[in-house]
């Protein structure tokens, strides 16, 4: 088949047993490829209710379709799941070399399922597959484990998707790591990784990809690659210094959070930012195909923690680790980073485990727990630095911390619901909401939680004209650009929901979307899929497809018998004022976001009593299917 490598790959972890299956063209018209088909596999493999820890819940890799190409930055892929976290609906995506990788060896997709009886790693050699004994791994750092299979297999080009200790040990923010780099790592899919005893997945090909129209595809592919180098955006601030590009920005915004989002601001915040971590400690480095090269290494080459190396620091992680712990010291977020990184933890929810213990310690709530000795007054940066290796090997305080904020506020009470930063289960991402009204409703409908990377909103900041332009054109008002107002947000927000959506499906970054704004849009993206695979697609086609597979997510949590508030809900403290925003009042309400939500439901065609999606809107979309289900259910 044309564009993608035409099979998966179904792995029995129970049986030990390993089948190849084809791609349906019907599959990849319908769903595009990678989010898409892995939503659609879940969808079929699970029934309401499902543990997520147990075998029966399946671990999907999907590959982007337009992966193994020269299509810009097409070398990410998706891993779904159910999670533990949420206990709904889970997508990771993640970039690196893996993906490509996966299909030069004839795959698009693996759906591991079950779970062997003892530690195994899964090892791909181009149609060779074996499931292999992997007890000498077991308990091994993410840096390690990739290290030894390469000498075990004896060639360093193999490319290996990964889980750390607290993978094994079923951390509920456990991380897949894809190489030492890159990191799946929201909502608990490594613990989904380390309940099969699936240590690592090993892969090396040497096969190629074929397009259906290679003029076609190498002109519409080299103009969106050109387009997005020519944007003065892209190359002067994303290619120099990536995600952290943002932190000073946010700060002046008053969105960066501070203290356990208690604010949106913080002195003396330069230390964090992507201009001292480039000229400081980074050196670039990128994903497959990728035109930006977002990416940084980071090295620490003196001070206490000399001799630390990780990939990025990222906005998130600088963040997480940093300003919300009030914590400045690079090295010591470099440090926390690389510790979650060979842990194998997301370090957005490993900070803000941290974060919120701060806060308990500061208002007195830790009477009753064994620290340890741990001293977690704010900016004490070696208690957060033990407070990771804890939670990764579920030590002292570490064993109730690494079932997520949800439960240890729970456990710890006395009102600390009130200022665990999560919502549905999963611990918000870095942008203080309450400055940000396309955030705050994006984050509210995110499948699995108060997250960015299934819509990040940036357009509604106007960072340059173009930007500005668009912005107003998708929200339809002027206001689509002021962000602490509600009007024209549910427009901005779809229409960011359907592009990322699209994005993942084909493997392509999406900072491709947020980046490059007016470079990257549903036409080209329609072109690149249609040539590289020959099913014709219009712009208006694909991004109907973005929706369809988005809606399907949301489907899948109402099958679980989540509807209105329990499936579009926000941290309670995002609802308080914040002394950084509009004279300390509260610029976020629930009003406000009701409204929103009001105005979104029907722009979907939604139910606007229930949020749920109507028969109607199910028919128009071709998901018929999920209707008969989740009623009868
Ligand atoms: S923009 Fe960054 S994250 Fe995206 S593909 Fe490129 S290097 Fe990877």
């Amino acid at each position: 088949m044309f564009g993608i490598a035409g099979q998966m790959l179904w792995v029995d972890l129970t049986h030990g047993k390993v089948e190849k299956r084809p791609v349906e063209r019907e599959l990849l018209n319908g769903y595009l490829g990678g989010r898409g088909i892995n939503a659609k596999l879940l969808w079929e493999l699970t029934d309401k209710g499902l543990d997520p820890l147990s075998p029966k819940n399946p671990l999907i890799f999907g590959t982007g379709t337009l992966g193994g190409t020269f299509a810009p930055c097409s070398g990410r892929m998706t891993i779904t799941c159910k999670s533990p976290a949420t206990d709904g609906y889970l997508k990771c995506n993640v970039g690196s070399h893996f993906a490509p990788e996966l299909k030069f060896a004839g795959y698009d997709f693996i759906v591991v399922l079950g779970r062997a009886d003892h530690p195994v790693y899964l090892w791909i050699d181009d149609e060779k597959v074996e499931i292999r004994d992997a007890r000498h791994l077991w308990g091994l750092d993410t840096r390690a484990t990739d290290q030894l299979i390469k000498q075990e297999l004896r060639d360093d080009q193999i490319k290996v998707a990964m889980i750390g200790p607290a993978g094994e040990n079923l951390v509920n923010f456990a991380s897949v790591m894809v190489s030492i780099y890159r990191a799946a790592a929201r909502g608990g899919v490594g613990a989904v990784m380390g309940s099969k005893n699936l240590k690592a997945i090993a892969v090396r090909g040497t096969g190629d990809i074929s397009v259906a129209n290679p003029d076609q595809f190498m002109e519409a592919a080299l103009a969106a690659r050109r387009a997005i180098r020519e944007d003065e955006y892209c190359w002067t601030r994303s290619f120099h210094f990536g995600t952290a590009q943002g932190v000073i920005g946010a700060n002046e915004g008053g969105t960066l959070p501070h203290k356990n989002f208690q604010d949106g601001f913080m002195s003396d915040v330069y230390k964090l930012s992507g201009e001292y971590v480039s000229e400081k400690f980074a050196h670039p480095e990128a994903c497959s195909s990728c035109v930006f090269h977002c990416g940084r290494f980071s090295h620490v080459r003196s001070g206490p923690y000399a001799g630390s190396y990780t990939a990025g620091p990222e906005y998130e992680t600088l963040a997480s680790l940093g300003s919300k712990c009030d914590i400045t010291d690079t090295t010591a977020v470099i440090k926390g980073s690389e510790i979650c990184n060979l842990m194998g933890m997301d370090t957005i929810s490993a900070g803000s485990m941290a974060s919120f213990m701060m806060e308990c310690n500061e208002r007195g709530l830790l009477k009753d727990h064994d620290l340890e000795g741990l001293d977690l007054s704010w900016g004490n940066a070696d208690a957060m630095l033990s407070l990771l290796e804890m939670i990764a090997h579920r030590k002292g305080i570490g064993d109730l911390l690494a079932n997520g904020s949800r439960i240890a506020a729970a456990k710890i009470g006395h009102g600390a619901e009130d200022f665990a930063i999560q919502a549905k289960g999963l611990e918000q991402s870095m942008v203080d909401i309450r400055g940000s009204m396309s955030y705050a409703l994006a984050f509210a409908l995110n499948p699995r939680g108060p997250d960015h990377l299934t819509t990040e909103c940036l357009a509604e900041f106007a960072y340059t004209p173009e930007v500005r332009q668009l912005a107003i054109e998708v929200s339809g008002s002027e206001k689509g650009v002021d962000s602490l107002s509600p009007e024209g947000k549910p427009k901005l927000v779809a229409w960011h929901e359907d592009i990322y959506s699209v994005s993942d499906c084909l493997g392509i970054c999406a900072f491709t979307d947020t980046w490059s704004y007016t470079r990257i849009n549903f036409e080209n993206l329609a072109t690149m899929f249609a040539s590289a695979t020959g099913i014709s697609m219009s712009a208006d086609e694909i991004r109907r497809r973005g929706e369809k597979v988005f809606t399907l997510e949301r489907v899948f949590n109402v099958r679980e018998g989540r509807s209105g508030v329990d499936l579009d809900v926000l941290p309670p403290r995002m609802f308080e004022p914040s002394p950084s925003l509009k004279g300390g009042e509260a610029t976020l309400t629930h009003e406000k976001l009701g409204r929103m939500l009001q105005e979104y439901y029907k722009l979907r065609g939604w139910s606007t009593k229930t949020g749920v999606p109507t028969a109607k809107n199910l028919q128009d979309l071709g998901l018929n299917f999920l209707k008969e289900k989740f009623v009868r259910e």
